[in-house]
């Protein structure tokens, strides 16, 4: 079953007159058609660590992730999929006033929701918080938001597999960089990585990278964050529309569409060289354009 979900993955490539005058190749990886609710690199994130669950004998993944979360619906549809139960830690108590599609999705898809305060969540990572939930639920297998742990930069490793071995640029959006440095770790060093971090400040992010790959041959452009972590701007949904309008993919608000526009951008101002064959990774996530889809031409 967990082979079939990568059965669908494919690369586009794209035309467009800005390629064209800089003879640029760029193909789109296809993680997005791995499944609707297991899409792209969480798929990639979860699979290490569904295995981990397994041979260790747990019933139960325990996560966390906010109400929009990719994260936490990939983990419900895996979990589901895998005949395991899950549990999700939901970020703020507003998020159950008020249960957004994500939420009720992973709920249909027997997850069992357990809200907690802001305060609470940001805890997340502290050994004490996770040892006390370790004993309010015992015998889960506990999973970080977002997939970031060393099983999820493990799994994530296995999308180098489908980067051409021609290809000059790998580029993806950056939330944790655990995907990111999952394929550096695997990806044939030749091939340069970009990386084009979602929220305000992430400069920070070359550090952590530094220090979870020995690799080189990649680089961040922070620059395009529109606000920060899940925010946007006019134009970048007017570039979503007018890219869905061209090339028939549509791009979430929160991750490819930012990453989408980075390149274009960078591609324009002639920091991409001539010649060169991208491969820009759609890592998924649009279910998350549920919370916008009234501006957008597509769903
Ligand atoms: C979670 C997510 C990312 C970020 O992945 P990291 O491994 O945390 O960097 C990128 N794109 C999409 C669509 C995501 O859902």
């Amino acid at each position: 079953m967990a082979i079939d979900l990568e059965q669908r993955i494919r690369i586009d490539y794209i035309e467009h007159d800005l390629l064209l005058a800089s003879a640029i190749q760029l193909g789109i990886l296809r993680l997005d058609q791995i499944h609707p609710q297991i899409s792209g690199n969480k798929w990639f994130k979860l699979k290490e660590n569904i295995k981990a669950a397994q041979s260790g004998g747990f019933e139960t993944l325990l996560t966390f992730g906010g109400a929009f979360s990719n994260h936490l619906i990939a983990t419900a549809a895996t979990a589901h999929q895998f005949g395991l139960q899950a549990i999700g830690i939901v970020r703020g108590f507003h998020a159950r006033e008020q249960p957004s599609a994500t939420l009720l999705e992973c709920e249909a898809l027997g997850m069992k929701l357990v809200y907690v305060s802001r305060e609470d969540y940001n805890k997340k990572t502290e050994q004490d918080y996770l040892e006390q939930l370790q004993q309010q639920y015992p015998g889960t297998f506990i999973i970080p938001e977002g997939g970031s742990n060393n099983l999820g930069a493990e799994g994530a490793g296995a999308i180098a597999a489908y980067i051409p071995t021609d290809a000059d640029w790998v580029v993806l959006p950056i939330g944790t960089g655990t995907t990111f440095c999952g394929i550096r770790n695997k990806l044939d060093e030749h091939i340069a990585m970009l990386g084009f971090p979602v929220m305000k400040g992430g400069e920070y992010l070359s550090e952590e990278i530094s220090n979870r790959t020995s690799r080189g041959n990649w680089l961040l452009e922070a620059s395009f964050h529109f606000g920060g972590f899940a925010k946007y701007t006019g134009e970048l949904i007017r570039f979503m529309n007018d890219f869905y309008a061209k090339c028939s993919i549509p791009l979430d608000f929160v991750y490819t569409g930012k990453m989408m526009y980075g390149i274009f951008q960078m591609i324009h101002e002639g920091k991409i060289p001539a010649g060169s064959h991208i491969i820009g990774t759609h890592t998924g996530g649009l279910q998350g354009n549920r919370s916008i889809s009234r501006l957008l031409a597509y769903s």
